[in-house]
């Protein structure tokens, strides 16, 4: 690319920034994708564990056969078979005692199979799996209406127990939006509902990468360069300079002014707001994104000298653990790992604003003792080696206050048009609402409509 002409600059190399990228190269445009990291995908990446010497991501994360956007990128960037899909959405529950559950959809095909399975759960009374199953059927049929309703307001208001709401809604409600059932939007557990479980079996189904996250993103690289567009690692956008209204360059920490003709910003809230012109940073449009609240994502990686899980991964009930993941059986290890350390747990605790001061020690104390309950065998399993990840900012706080003030792509600055999970994508801060956003913004800036 010729250094003086205006370019098509995408500010963060996030999965909304990905997307982005890929969406406008596909139309035949040249961009330069520009990240202050040394390395691709935000919030959804993988390192090197320095004790086992093993790939762990920084949280597990889960996708479903829903995210549309998100596997068109993989499929693009010809990653999409490193995923390991569930023939149905199969879910087991796990009670603090060791007591177990199970939510399976794949004893029959379509809707009739998610009626079978909360039917067949074992430890829920049938009045209240009846009262689900009503909700269920009027989310379907659009015969809801969530509007500033709190997630535990609306369940509430259509008559959900209370043994329903803590054994079935509020480990959903924790997982796709990482906030509590007395703070999460409603709007956005129905969109969660539309899409993922009422969107037939294919959308319903659990995915999970089967190697580190990074290996399934840093392939944009090649991709992009093969293309004839740039990517710029460890190099932050400082600043937007803007002309009537046009940003008609950027800044970037190595004193470098790279002139742009169209420029798509995935970086989250309050960064956007630095690099922003100070009299739009004061104005009404942008002076709200200060309003944005974050809430933490705690991940525990576990290496025991057993086994002792038998599954893939459950939901954990009853305890500070959410969900228990099993890793041996999910990713892809070395013999020399699976020998070393037979057992590779990761644990997850969405919302936990309690762990975030705890030591990491203490948290992984804590999480022993609930696997001890949990799984009496454990306990002749050594722990060999642990690893605690706080993501203070994982995702923005999914309230109705904040889902008010999500912006959309377009903006009052000509040229600039805004990405991220926590735009108005009509969906939780997810890998699919980046994604989503990515191409969204990608099509305002390229004034077309295209599908994937
Ligand atoms: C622990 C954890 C677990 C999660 N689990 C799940 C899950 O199971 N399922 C799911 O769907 N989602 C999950 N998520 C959410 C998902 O990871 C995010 O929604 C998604 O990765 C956000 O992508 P993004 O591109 O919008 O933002 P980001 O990933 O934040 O990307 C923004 C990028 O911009 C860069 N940047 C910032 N400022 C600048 C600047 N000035 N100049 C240049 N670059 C800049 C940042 O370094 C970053 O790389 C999880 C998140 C976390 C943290």
């Amino acid at each position: 690319m010729p250094t003086n002409e205006p370019k098509w600059i995408i500010i963060g190399a996030g999965i909304a920034g990905i997307s982005a990228a890929v969406g406008c190269v596909l139309a035949g445009k040249k961009v330069i994708l520009i990240e202050q990291s040394g390395y691709i995908g935000g919030r959804a990446r993988s390192f090197t564990d320095t004790t086992t010497g093993e790939i762990i991501d920084n949280g597990q994360h889960v996708l479903m056969g829903c995210y549309t956007s998100l596997l068109f990128t993989l499929k693009t960037l010809g990653t999409e078979h490193l995923l390991k899909r569930q023939s149905a959405l199969s879910v087991q529950f796990i009670d603090a005692d060791g007591e177990r559950d199970i939510l399976d959809t794949s004893l029959l095909p379509g809707k009739a199979g998610l009626i079978l399975g909360i039917l067949k759960l074992k430890n829920v009374s049938l009045h209240s799996k009846i009262r689900a199953l009503e909700l269920a059927f009027r989310i379907q049929l659009g015969n809801v209406t969530a509007s500033n309703k709190t997630t535990l307001e609306f369940l509430n208001y259509y008559s959900q127990t209370p043994e329903m709401i803590e054994r079935f809604w509020t480990p959903i409600i924790l997982a796709t939006l990482n906030a509590s059932p007395a703070n999460a939007s409603a709007t956005l557990l129905l969109e969660v509902m539309r899409r993922a479980f009422f969107g037939g079996r294919l959308a319903s189904q659990l995915i999970i990468s089967s190697v580190g996250l990074s290996e399934l993103f840093e392939p944009i690289i090649k991709w992009l360069r093969d293309q004839g567009s740039e990517v710029l690692l460890n190099t932050r956008i400082e600043k937007l300079n803007c002309e009537n209204n046009t940003v008609v360059s950027v800044t970037t920490s190595k004193g470098l002014e790279i002139q742009s003709d169209k420029v798509i910003s995935t970086i989250p809230p309050i960064p956007l707001l630095r690099i922003l012109p100070q009299e739009k940073q004061t104005s009404n449009e942008f002076a709200v994104l200060k309003k944005f609240q974050f809430s933490p994502i705690v991940s525990v990686y576990l290496w025991f000298d057993h086994k002792f899980f038998d599954a893939d991964f459950a939901a954990m009930l009853g305890t500070k653990t959410q969900w228990i993941f099993n890793r041996r059986r999910l990713t892809v290890s070395t013999q020399e790992s699976i020998s070393r350390y037979p057992e590779h747990l990761s644990l997850t605790v969405s919302s936990g604003n309690d762990l975030v001061e705890i030591t990491p020690d203490d948290i992984v104390k804590l999480c022993l003792q609930e696997i001890h309950k949990a799984f009496p065998n454990s306990i002749h399993s050594n722990l060999l080696a642990s690893k605690v990840i706080k993501e203070k900012s994982a995702t923005f706080l999914a309230t109705t206050e904040i889902e008010r003030i999500r912006p959309l792509h377009n903006t009052s600055i000509s040229n600039l048009f805004l990405a991220g999970d926590w735009t108005a994508t009509g969906l939780p801060a997810t890998l699919e609402g980046a994604s989503q956003s990515g191409y969204s913004a990608a099509k305002s800036a390229l004034s077309i409509n295209y599908s994937h």
